[in-house]
């Protein structure tokens, strides 16, 4: 019989109770210490006091008017985006999905007003993951998530990520746009090499493209930056993001460059919920803090302990593990082909440390942005002593 919850997911019988800055309390009395974040979405751990006071505030004043009236916090909100980053504009959506959405619909229209209509196809890289709708599952082109639900959505081209050959190559008088995380997450946090957002920012400029970053996972302070498109100093045109942006509370943004928004005039996109007042006193609370003068510095330099930390866990279990890889607080372990991560991280979880499997066979350590040494020793000891588990278990089979 059909569970009462369409069984979309295979899900885990851990059920959550509470949650304290990066701890999880199950209700049968279990604690986790949480490097999973809801797939890098509690960026500020859980309860934390300046969020929660944040969303009861405006909970008890109205929750939601709709986007023919005035909402003064998406003012502020998007005043402050503005003022932080490379965007002239921003459009508020409730997912990653509609935020990537958004900007494929303004990457066809602003050809469309330039009077390019042809240039309509946009080029996505192999191993991207850009959401669940029927475009963006088109967008991330992977067969298993594609599977069964022709007709295709048309308009994406796909290259390796990476190439920037193979890129050129594929641009014809018909493309539009290149849509590509800075740093793959569902690929399996693959930071894109060094240069290839450079590359990519000539390659639109030569072509007359505009370049759209998807930052749901990567943005939000998660790399030590406010978005990931700053560590190599360019600026796009278009990027998505949405994950950490309300620590929690559903909120999507897609940020756009004047010139690159110019065909999304009155009446060409909407959304009921997009920008509600909710969303937006949680997301501006979200920002307070991740704003705070050394915050970002901070997730840097904690992310580079994590990095050197899960250096020295792969180099002294080379039987569990090939690699540590990432950036910033984005930290993945690609485990050995004899152990699939998925395995591993239930593995994890039996020791008390939520982290989530990823292509490529890796591990994603997702930690909330607050976390400290202490954190990372903790993580690092379950990982250890897991992987000797997994390993003294095998010999014991033998
Ligand atoms: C999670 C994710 C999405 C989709 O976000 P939803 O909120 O699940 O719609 C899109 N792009 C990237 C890079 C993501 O990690």
């Amino acid at each position: 019989m059909i569970p009462a919850i369409l069984p979309t997911y295979q899900r885990s019988d851990i059920a959550f109770e509470r949650g304290e800055g990066a701890y999880l309390f199950a209700s049968d009395g279990r604690r986790f210490l949480d490097f999973a974040s809801g797939i890098a979405v509690t960026g500020l751990g859980h309860s934390h006091p300046h969020l929660i006071e944040a969303l009861t505030e405006q909970a008890n004043k109205f929750w939601h008017c709709s986007n023919i009236f005035t909402i003064p916090g998406q003012e502020r909100l998007a005043e402050r985006l503005v003022a932080a980053t490379f965007a002239d504009t921003v459009f508020f959506c409730n997912s990653g999905s509609e935020a990537v959405e958004c900007g494929i619909k303004m990457i066809r229209r602003y050809h469309y007003v330039t009077g390019n209509p042809q240039k309509n196809r946009i080029i996505c890289m192999n191993g991207g993951f850009h959401g669940r709708t029927l475009a963006t599952i088109y967008a991330g082109g992977q067969a298993r998530h594609t599977e069964g639900f022709a007709p295709a959505v048309d308009g994406f081209d796909h290259v390796a990520y990476g190439n920037l050959n193979e890129l050129r190559t594929a641009v014809t008088p018909e493309t539009g746009g290149i849509l590509v995380e800075p740093i793959q997450g569902e690929g399996g946090y693959r930071p894109a090499p060094e240069g290839y957002l450079k590359g990519l920012r000539e390659v639109a400029d030569e072509y007359g493209l505009l370049l759209m970053l998807d930052e749901v996972q990567c943005g939000n302070g998660r790399t030590g930056k406010l978005f990931a498109y700053e560590l190599e100093g360019i600026e796009p045109d278009i990027v998505a993001t949405a994950k950490g942006m309300g620590g929690g509370f559903p909120v999507g943004a897609c940020l756009a460059k004047e010139e690159a928004a110019q065909g999304m005039t009155a009446g060409t996109h909407g959304s009921t919920y997009g920008g509600n007042p909710l969303a937006m006193a949680v997301a501006n609370a979200v920002l307070d803090v991740v704003l705070e003068p050394g915050f970002l510095d901070r997730v840097a330099e904690t992310g580079a302990a994590l990095g050197t930390a899960l250096a020295a866990l792969v180099a002294k279990h080379p039987e569990t593990f090939v690699e540590a890889r990432g950036v910033g607080l984005m930290m993945g372990l690609k485990c050995v082909d004899a152990i699939p991560s998925r395995d591993f991280v239930a593995a994890l979880r039996d020791v008390g440390l939520l982290t989530v499997a990823a292509g490529d066979n890796v591990v994603r350590l997702a930690p909330p942005l607050i976390i400290d040494q202490s954190h990372i020793d903790e993580a690092v000891g379950m990982i250890g002593a897991a992987a000797d588990a997994w390993h003294g278990a095998e010999a014991h089979r033998a």
